[in-house]
């Protein structure tokens, strides 16, 4: 892996990697040893400001490009993408610690597809037939680029965020500054490249390197950033919304999550059980939809625990670089410890049934002691109101709650102030239909947990945040509607003029 490229800075403005004006340093550490992936100088102000300014001058031309031209770089950029693909899984691997079969099997092929997505979509925007609804008028809708987009993403898919954030940005004619979570800037970077080998004008994708509290706040409040586009945790993204509502911005919210699971008593067990174990330790537990709270129906609970605890002890943990490793590190040492603090309070009044302790071994017998790894953890007999059910772990922790009847399972499902992603587990055709509309989450699978796909909407409902990634609809967002009248008559007295002259009209 060659990383020289990042020699040149880690502020991508204006079609190149520039060192930026910053004084503050930032290391980007590999979780899995604690090794210095790359020391990286963060952004000032003044970078920010020089972004917005390269997205500003970049905007009425690549604004004005047909939908056609935008969708030939866009398919470019699938390319490029397709030919880097190793670069990126294992640059996105020594930031992250994710194994090195989850960026190269998910991070890496779902950035390809979904660049390729937008390529197509950017052909397909759609809005109300042109006509003549007062009868002496014509008119037609315009969809039109928002302006200059600020999007903030965050370390837990490094690349993949950076993709949902650009790319229906840009595909709608938008230009955009993004920053990356400041521990995981590279892939972020690497993308932006991409973008320029693609034949991508500069100035349309830009990005900052920097800290939240000062290159965060000051993309959010720049006044010539017409959107922001925010992911990450709820408490910042209130924040977000603040500091938007000065200039009035248009905000797009993808927040915190803490996705039940429920299992009814005419579910295939092993289907729930191996759904379970996949859906909660995926990116190990550090993902917004991850199951994280299972509800299982009084006569499957005790099999459902027996079966995921035995299949959590046989997860594999270990380097991430090899491709026996089902269960890397979490993505830092403060991370794990903030976990480890929520399994430990937990202790006093649930119980850890499995896991609850740091990883030290690897499946080969390697030693982990220098990596933030942490064991798949199972905890039991939490209150629905305790801290582990009701509050972002993010994490690998699992929390199972038995349940009686339906109803009761279904308003346990929907008692935390998330909706982002839910899944219920049962055979019955009613049973599941009653689940899908009653659950207040933005996804809901039936029998599974997990799957993204780039032509289908991922956002949130309720503390979850507002707003739609991926498919068609996220176009909706990064697009303003114009309405275009035109008068038919040619009449210099109007019809509605009556409501001003009255008789004399
Ligand atoms: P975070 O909220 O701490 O940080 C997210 C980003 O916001 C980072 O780039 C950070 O630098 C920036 N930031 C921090 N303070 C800021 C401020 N005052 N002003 C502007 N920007 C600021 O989140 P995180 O820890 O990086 O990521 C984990 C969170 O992201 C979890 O809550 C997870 O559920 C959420 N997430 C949500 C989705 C979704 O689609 N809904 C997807 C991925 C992650």
């Amino acid at each position: 892996m060659d990383l020289s490229s990042f020699d040149a800075g880690a502020q991508y403005l204006a079609g190149r990697l520039t060192g930026g004006t910053g004084s503050e340093t930032f290391t980007v550490v590999n979780p899995a040893d604690g090794s210095t992936v790359r020391e990286v100088v963060l952004a000032s102000a003044e970078d920010v400001d020089t972004a917005v300014a390269a997205a500003r001058a970049a905007l009425p031309a690549w604004s004005a490009a047909t939908p056609g031209t935008r969708a030939e770089a866009l398919n470019r950029l699938a390319a490029v993408l397709a030919e880097r693909a190793q670069d990126f899984a294992r640059v996105e691997t020594a930031q992250t610690g994710k194994p090195i079969k989850l960026t190269t099997e998910f991070d890496v092929p779902g950035t390809i597809d979904n660049a390729s997505f937008f390529a197509g979509a950017a052909r397909n925007l759609e809005g109300k037939a042109a006509g003549e609804y007062t009868g002496d008028h014509t008119s037609y809708v315009r969809r039109e680029a928002v302006g200059v987009v600020g999007s903030i993403a965050p370390w837990n898919y490094p690349l993949q965020m950076a993709a949902w954030k650009v790319l229906p940005a840009v595909a709608a004619g938008n230009t955009i500054v993004l920053k990356p979570a400041e521990l995981t800037p590279l892939t972020a970077l690497m993308f932006a490249q991409a973008c320029t080998d693609a034949g991508i004008p500069d100035g349309v994708v830009n990005v900052v390197t920097g800290s939240g509290r000062l290159a965060g706040e000051r993309l959010v409040s720049h006044p010539d950033v017409a959107m922001v586009s925010f992911t990450g945790s709820t408490a910042v993204g209130r924040r977000v919304a603040e500091l938007a509502t000065a200039t009035v911005k248009r905000t797009h919210l993808e927040l915190g999550g803490k996705a039940p699971f429920v299992v009814f008593d005419d579910a295939d067990l092993e289907a729930a059980v191996h759904g379970a174990v996949a859906a909660s330790l995926i990116n190990t537990g550090q993902d917004c939809t991850a199951a994280t709270r299972a509800y299982v129906q009084r006569p499957l609970y005790r099999a459902f625990v027996d079966g995921v605890a035995e299949l959590y002890r046989a997860i594999r943990l270990g380097d991430p670089l090899d491709p026996q490793t089902d269960l890397g590190p979490l993505v830092s040492y403060t991370h794990r410890d903030r976990v480890a603090g929520f399994v430990e309070r937990a202790r006093s009044y649930a119980t850890v049934v499995t896991g609850g302790t740091p990883g030290t071994k690897g499946h080969d017998g390697t030693d982990l002691t220098l990596g933030a790894y942490y064991q798949p953890t199972l905890i039991t007999g939490a209150a629905q109101d305790s801290e582990v059910v009701q509050s972002e772990i993010f994490g690998p922790v699992l929390v199972v709650l038995p349940f009686d009847e339906d109803e009761e399972g279904l308003r346990l499902a929907n008692d935390t102030p998330y909706g982002l992603a839910a899944s219920a587990w049962t055979t019955n055709v009613h049973r599941s239909l009653r689940a899908t509309r009653e659950i207040a989450a933005g996804c809901v699978w039936v029998n599974d947990h997990i799957p993204i796909i780039s032509e289908l909407p991922h956002g949130g409902y309720k503390a979850s945040g507002y707003g739609k990634d991926m498919s068609q609809y996220s176009l909706d967002e990064y697009t303003q509607i114009k309405h275009v009248m035109y008068d038919t008559t040619a009449v210099a007295r109007k019809d509605w003029h009556r409501t001003i002259f009255g008789d004399r009209g």
